[in-house]
């Protein structure tokens, strides 16, 4: 369904709008759909080049900021804004959240908790990219880089460095590449084959987003098994907001609201 498409009127029917492009999206967009008071749209931001297409009714594209988001909640009388999106996408979510506001209409952030250090791990914790790329030389010859293909120009003047760098597609033409080489996966991945490429690739230093929940833990677990540091990138700040921390948490929340 295209972007400008409008879900038909069905007054029996509180329509949700999921921001989606994430595994907890997928699944909340599963358990939501076996509540037959919702009628529901997934949104995708139209990043890569094949996406998991979530079932169901799907729009794809940008919304154009905060004003399009609200001219889109208003159109489609969205009754419930679920921002189901990664925690590394903090303008989705503060224009949600600012949009909601001006329409009135309830907001959740769906947002698994962010990792916390256990014993035996050895991150080195920064505030954003940048700061990765400022400590790396000290530290690092070999790096494995897991922030994804929109982070990799950050890195390129590292010409000392060799880096592994994981990504779902491609970097788009024009980007800056460091030193290294590009491996095309999309998680989850399994604590076997994270330890099998670090070792295979002679990692010294992994770089990760604390991106939370279990698809891409396998790598931390992995740095901690061979006794590597994780240079961990914190999360951006959430908008205030109610947030659920797993999908029991976000159903129970859409079971209030149709049941007030
Ligand atoms: P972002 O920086 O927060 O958003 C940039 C712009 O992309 C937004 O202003 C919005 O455009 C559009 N957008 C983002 N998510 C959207 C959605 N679900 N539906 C419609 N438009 C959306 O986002 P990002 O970091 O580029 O992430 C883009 C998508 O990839 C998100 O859906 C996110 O869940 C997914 N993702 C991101 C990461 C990550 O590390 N950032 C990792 C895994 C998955 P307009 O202003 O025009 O509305």
């Amino acid at each position: 369904m295209g972007a400008n498409e409008t879900i038909g009127i069905n007054l029996d029917h509180l329509r949700l709008l999921i921001l989606g492009g994430t595994g907890d999206a997928t699944e909340l967009l599963a358990k939501a759909s076996l509540l037959p008071q919702l009628q529901i749209m997934t949104s995708l931001a139209g990043r890569t080049q094949h996406p998991v297409v979530p079932a169901g009714a799907v729009r794809i594209g940008g919304f154009g900021g905060v004003e399009g988001l609200v001219t889109y909640l208003q159109q489609h009388q969205i009754d419930l804004l679920i921002d189901a999106t990664h925690p590394f996408a903090a303008q989705i979510s503060h224009h949600a959240a600012a949009a909601a506001a001006a329409c009135g209409i309830p907001h959740l952030i769906l947002s698994r908790p962010a990792w916390q250090p256990v014993p035996g791990d050895r991150w080195l914790d920064v505030e954003r990219i940048e700061a990765a790329a400022t400590i790396l030389p000290d530290r690092a010859k070999r790096v494995f880089l897991t922030t994804g293909r929109q982070q990799l120009a950050a890195f390129a003047h590292l010409e000392s460095l060799w880096f592994l760098m994981r990504m779902i597609d491609p970097p788009l033409s024009g980007t800056a590449v460091p030193p290294g080489e590009l491996l095309f996966d999309r998680g989850p991945f399994s604590l076997q084959d994270e330890l099998t490429l670090m070792t295979h690739y002679g990692i010294d230093t992994v770089v990760s987003k604390n991106s939370g929940g279990e698809a891409t833990y396998a790598k931390i677990r992995a740095a901690r098994e061979l006794g590597l540091p994780v240079v961990m990138v914190r999360r951006p700040m959430l908008p205030a907001a109610e947030v659920a921390p797993d999908i029991p948490a976000a159903m129970a929340w859409l079971t209030r609201h149709i049941h007030p």
